[in-house]
């Protein structure tokens, strides 16, 4: 049964769920009070641990905040902004205001549900509650099962459940009808209905300057130089560009030189585009390539519920007979996979695009995490953590699983036999070295039939190419057929172990 109580004033606490159009929390919270405050804070629990005072998603966060606030004072709201503990906060402010009640969109990471629990705990001293709205996927926790009742592992039968699943319960997008009736706006037109009226229940709020990113402990960084926009604006610019060309998303997603991907997945992180806007789109298209992208934004709720109905994988494998896989850990190539300075191409422009732009093109992802694990054989929680720490579209559910699928330790993962072989990958997804040359400029003038492979140039060919291997450009750090000869073996020791031993 839905939840219907009335509230005389609620709070809605904005997390990862940056806009106004199709906000499950605030359009309850709308509809089931008489006063409505919208805030967020900037929890010192999430910026302290940050390993950087340059942070592109802090300042992300922050552009996204200014547009949500403005578009609230247009409405007769306003967003009030905190610098605070989450946990103290939170139950503070509902008491200042006299909340009795405060809106949330659930938040699915092991971390954030123990947070919520104890807030939840807090507010009730006083007799407020929390009230929490699934948002950020279409389907959640143990709504797709098997028939037997158990959580899906493996992908293909969970998104056919998925499916199966939509078409018996087509979803509500708050205040724009279901997934079918919710039109997508005509190829190129755009534009989210704007969910939010004017003259509501909205509590204006003393306009309260956002907190500087300076005052926050942040640096600015290159952000605003990039082509992911920021906010509900930018989301729906970049929806919009890519609504252009999604027909053709299957057939040049995996190439990292052309424009293929949506990159909506720092939109999808903080919740700037909502997921049933985009599933919506999706399903209305029937091309192979809008078929192909609802796929992905499958994949994305397949990790969602792997994490929900198995938080051990966050420092575990998925698989237990992967859990003890021998790692030599060395921290010199560790450094040298990070800077980007391996001597393989491909893995180094793809480590180089992370650290200049926050990105990583989904097929680079997968070859610089595999070459990591199996071929610097490095432990896949280091990689991780390094992801996490740079990617701007950083969550959890998804880069763990992406990393456990790389390192075959986790459900529905590469076979662990299956080894990327980086020179190859890079001869088929970067043909033509556009990609390698816009990210590694010691190759600049590398001839093509070398850029994959630089260390097989002859003498004269490196001097004509002013690139001389180990002086201006790193040999190769390991030799493929070799390194890929010990993780077989690694591999195959690790699942040949008695389960006693584990
Ligand atoms: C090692 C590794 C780490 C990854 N870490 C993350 C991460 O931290 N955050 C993240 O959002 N994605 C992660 N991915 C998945 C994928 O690489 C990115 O979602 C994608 O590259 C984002 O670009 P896009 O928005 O242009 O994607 P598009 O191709 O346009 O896809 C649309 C959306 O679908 C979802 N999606 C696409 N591919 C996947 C996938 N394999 N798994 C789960 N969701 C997917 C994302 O939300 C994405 O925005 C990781 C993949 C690997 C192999």
């Amino acid at each position: 049964m839905p939840n219907t109580r009335q509230f005389d004033r609620a709070l809605v606490w904005f997390r990862r769920d940056l806009r106004l159009a199709d906000h499950t929390a605030l359009s309850q919270a709308l509809a089931r009070s008489r006063q409505v405050w919208c805030a967020f804070v900037f929890d010192t629990e999430i910026l302290d641990a940050l390993p950087s005072r340059s942070d592109r998603r802090v300042e992300f966060i922050w552009h996204a905040l200014a547009e949500l606030d403005a578009a609230l004072r247009a409405r007769g709201g306003g967003l009030i902004v905190r610098h605070a503990r989450a946990r103290d906060e939170i139950p503070r402010l509902a008491s200042e205001l006299r909340a009795e009640a405060v809106f949330a969109n659930r938040d699915y990471e092991p971390a954030a549900v123990s947070r919520d629990e104890e807030i939840a705990r807090r507010l009730a001293e006083p007799g407020a509650r929390l009230e929490t709205f699934k948002d950020q996927v279409v389907f959640e926790r143990d709504e797709i099962m098997t028939g037997g009742g158990t959580p899906y592992s493996v992908f293909t039968p969970y998104k056919n459940s998925w499916l199966k699943h939509l078409e018996a319960h087509p979803f509500k997008a708050s205040g724009l009808g279901n997934a079918r009736a919710l039109a997508p706006p005509p190829r190129g037109a755009g534009g989210v209905a704007a969910a939010v009226p004017r003259g509501g229940p909205l509590a204006a709020t003393v306009p309260s300057a956002i907190p500087s990113l300076e005052s926050l402990g942040f640096r600015k960084t290159n952000l605003l130089e990039l082509p992911l926009h920021t906010g509900m604006s930018g989301a729906e610019k970049l929806l919009r560009a890519f609504l252009r060309r999604i027909d053709n998303y299957d057939r040049a997603r995996d190439f990292p030189s052309v424009r293929g991907p949506s990159y909506l997945s720092v939109h999808l992180r903080f919740g700037t585009v909502s997921i049933r806007h985009l599933v919506a789109h999706a399903l209305a298209l029937s091309s192979p390539g809008a078929r192909a992208w609802l796929s992905e934004l499958i994949w994305r709720e397949f990790y969602f519920q792997i994490l929900h109905h198995h938080p051990r994988v966050v420092n575990h494998a998925f698989k237990h007979e992967f859990e003890q896989v021998h790692f030599d850990n060395d921290p010199a190539r560790f450094a040298a996979w990070c800077a980007g300075r391996t001597g393989y191409p491909l893995v180094d422009a793809a480590m180089r695009q992370l650290h200049a732009t926050g990105y990583m093109h989904n097929r680079l992802r997968m070859v610089a995490a595999s070459f990591l694990v199996k071929d610097l054989h490095i432990d896949w929680r280091l990689g991780e953590r390094h992801f996490a720490a740079h990617l701007n579209d950083f969550d959890l559910s998804a880069n763990n699983g992406g990393w456990q699928w790389a390192a075959s330790t986790g459900c529905d993962a590469q076979p662990y036999f299956r080894i990327f072989n980086p020179v190859t990958q890079s001869q088929k997804f970067d043909a033509e070295g556009k990609f390698i040359r816009r990210y590694v400029p010691e190759l600049a003038k590398v001839p093509l039939k070398h850029l994959h492979a630089p260390w097989n140039m002859g003498p004269l060919e490196q001097q004509a190419a002013s690139c001389i291997p180990g002086r201006d450009y790193p040999g190769p750090i390991v030799d493929h057929d070799e390194a890929r000869k010990i993780t077989l073996e690694r591999y195959a020791a690790a699942r040949a172990r008695e389960p006693w031993q584990d």
